[in-house]
């Protein structure tokens, strides 16, 4: 038995030899069936062609074709007519225009028909394709401006579809981040970065899969020398007419500008709060340490005091320890002074640096404790550099000081001075442990130490580096070749200017026997300063050594003793504090200037603090020398006896 198919086509081809039942499908065809001549002229045509052209059979017969068809379609028409003729099929879309002026859209299918004895001919079937060409150009418009739409944007959009492959990848930042579009396209996240497994994507996609909008953030790293970058994608699903999750939408933005924007605005607003907390805090330490200096001060002048009258080699000990930890403590405070006024204006002058560090090395080595040495050799100590001398001393006493802490009982401090180069150079090396590879990078920091309460606050090193660099110098640590010891290296600019003149080393002669009447011809001393230990020290140990010393405890009352007739003959030094109630330093000086200028070159400033921006002025603004307090009575006694000698000129 035949197949059933077979059957109903072999029942289909008699019905169309049926001549009746032919002419019945032209007639009724509901596409254009027409027949052209071979010079291209209309033959025939079914109703259909008569009823979409909108021209009768007797018109459509004598129309030339430009009617119809627009200059370049013509040529088209008779290229394919002549292949057609020549045997082919040929298929074509074309634009033709009615009747009524409207112009359609028709596919072309032609076949070539031999006619007895009239010669070759074309089959045409033409079917009205107006709607399907409008419906493509509107889609490809519509595809044209979406990518238009989408490429304005500096964002990458993606389509995932439900296997969570990529569909689509499109926007400008896929060319601007510089993606390769293609290599992802039908890839799924796991595919394409399989270290990771595809994440932070796959689950944030198969969550966005479960019909939730979705936000992460990717840090995208494009490889080779590409700038890692931060992405902010957000995902929503796609979903057909009933609902149904048919895929995944995405748009990626690049937020790494912004983030890291809003990062430096927060480490601003951390910088602006912390240097509000370090303002608050440098007022109270300053404070704090300036209170201190005057008390430090009595302590250290009287411990001083005694021990010039101690013979007691046990007392002496005892108060040498006391003197050494008074020290100590006007150490501390001075860097803690240092440290809350941070960036204040250090004027430098050139000095010789061999004078200063053996009077501090003199100083130092009694205190140093637990029976550690002190060796010191300088070379070229009369090169010239430029110093604030009071930050010069701070920075050499705080390495000597570490040293003689980190040194083994017993121990040694080497302090070599000697000029290299452009420039002068301070080592303090100990034979102590030395410094721990994991601290080193940490030691200059503030507030940083390894030592016990009330043995160190950690601002020693960083209070020096700070100096130094405003020496325009460098300050570097490092351990002995096995590891064993620390040293520190101070370098500061050699200066091409003249250093002034040197100090000359303390020698004060001493007067034996308690003499109290001093001679009328001693040299007399005028202090005025409003704290009465303060006083009384430097009476006590001027007049021991045949000074003829008043007092004054303010401003005022020094006047009064100032202006007094023979005051120039009586006072060869006046010692004069800054802070003072009522008449204060600076306002007796102006005072002096005005009334007995012949003094004013007498006067030596004493002061607790220089911070202050009245105290800073006037010391920027008058050349008398300048003692720090808490000083100890031998520097006091240098400075007079340098005023004396006339090697410093005040006003
Ligand atoms: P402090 O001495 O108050 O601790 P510093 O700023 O002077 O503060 O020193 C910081 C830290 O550096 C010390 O606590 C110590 O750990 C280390 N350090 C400083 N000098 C030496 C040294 N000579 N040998 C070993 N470690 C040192």
């Amino acid at each position: 038995m035949a197949p059933r198919g077979a059957v109903y086509i072999q029942r289909m081809w008699d019905a169309l030899q049926d001549p009746v039942i032919a002419a019945a499908l032209v007639r009724e065809a509901p596409d254009i069936i027409a027949t052209f001549d071979s010079d291209g002229s209309f033959l025939q045509g079914n109703p259909a062609a008569v009823r979409q052209s909108g021209y009768s059979l007797a018109e459509l017969r004598v129309l030339p074709l430009a009617a119809l068809f627009d200059p370049p379609d013509l040529a088209r028409l008779s290229a394919a007519r002549d292949r057609t003729l020549a045997g082919e099929q040929v298929s074509f879309t074309v634009r033709y225009r009615r009747r009524d002026g409207e112009q359609r859209w028709i596919a072309v299918r032609a076949a070539p028909i031999v006619r007895d004895g009239a010669g070759g001919a074309v089959l045409v079937f033409a079917r009205d394709v107006t709607d399907d060409v409008i419906r493509t150009r509107a889609l490809r418009e519509s595809d044209e401006r979406f990518r238009s739409l989408v490429s304005a944007f500096d964002r990458a959009f993606f389509v995932v579809d439900l296997d969570l492959r990529v569909a689509g990848v499109f926007g400008r930042w896929v060319r601007t981040g510089g993606f390769d579009a293609r290599a992802w396209l039908g890839r799924t996240a796991a595919e394409l970065s399989p270290r990771t497994g595809g994440e932070p994507h796959t689950s944030a996609l198969q969550r966005t899969l479960t019909g939730e909008d979705v936000t992460y953030e990717w840090h995208y790293e494009p490889g080779g020398d590409g700038e890692a970058r931060r992405l902010r994608v957000n995902l929503s699903p796609m979903r057909d007419a009933d609902g149904n999750v048919t895929g995944i939408a995405g748009v990626a933005a690049d937020v790494t500008g912004r983030v890291r924007a809003e990062a430096e605005a927060a480490a601003l607003r951390a910088r602006i709060v912390e240097s509000e907390r370090a303002e608050a805090l440098g007022k109270l330490v300053s404070g704090v340490a300036h209170e201190l200096n005057n008390p430090l001060a009595a302590v250290l002048n009287f411990t001083e005091d005694l021990l010039d009258t101690e013979p007691d080699p046990d007392r002496r000990a005892a108060l040498e320890v006391v003197r050494a930890q008074a020290l100590r403590s006007r150490t501390i405070v001075r860097d803690l002074l240092t440290f809350a006024r941070r960036g204040g204006h250090r004027p430098l002058s050139p000095q010789e640096p061999g004078p200063i560090i053996e009077s501090i090395v003199k100083a130092m080595r009694p205190g140093l404790g637990r029976g550690v040495s002190l060796h010191c050799e300088i070379s070229d100590g009369d090169t010239s550099i430029e110093l604030d001398r009071a930050g010069f001393e701070q920075v050499v006493t705080n390495l000597v000081t570490n040293a003689a802490h980190s040194a083994p009982r017993d121990g040694h401090v080497r302090l070599i001075a000697r000029r290299d180069g452009a420039a002068f150079l301070i080592e303090v090396c100990d034979d102590g442990p030395g410094i721990p590879s994991e601290i080193l990078p940490r030691i200059f920091e503030p507030f940083f130490t390894t030592k016990a309460t009330g043995q160190g606050v950690g601002l020693g090193l960083s209070v020096s580096l700070g100096i130094v660099q405003e020496h325009h110098g460098s300050l570097e640590a490092s351990n002995g070749a096995d590891g064993l010891g620390a040293c520190f290296t101070v370098r500061l600019p050699v200066s091409a200017r003249v250093p002034i003149a040197p100090t000359p080393p303390i020698g004060i002669p001493l007067v034996r026997g308690h003499q109290r009447t001093p001679s009328p011809d001693a040299p007399g001393l005028l202090i005025v300063d409003d704290e009465e230990p303060i006083r009384r020290a430097l009476r006590r140990f001027f007049e021991r050594r045949g000074w003829r010393v008043d007092e004054a405890t303010d401003g005022l009352e020094g006047l009064e003793k100032l202006v007094a007739p023979g005051a120039e003959k009586r006072y060869a030094a006046i010692l004069c504090d800054l802070r003072m109630p009522g008449l204060d330093g600076p306002e007796l000086y102006e005072k002096v200037r005005e009334l007995v200028p012949a003094l004013l070159g007498r006067i030596v400033i004493s002061t607790g603090d220089t911070s202050g921006d009245k105290a800073a002025d006037f010391l920027d603004s008058v050349n008398a020398p300048v003692l720090q307090k808490p000083y100890e009575l031998s520097e006091v006694a240098t400075l007079l006896d340098q005023l004396r000698a006339g090697n410093l000129t005040g006003g």
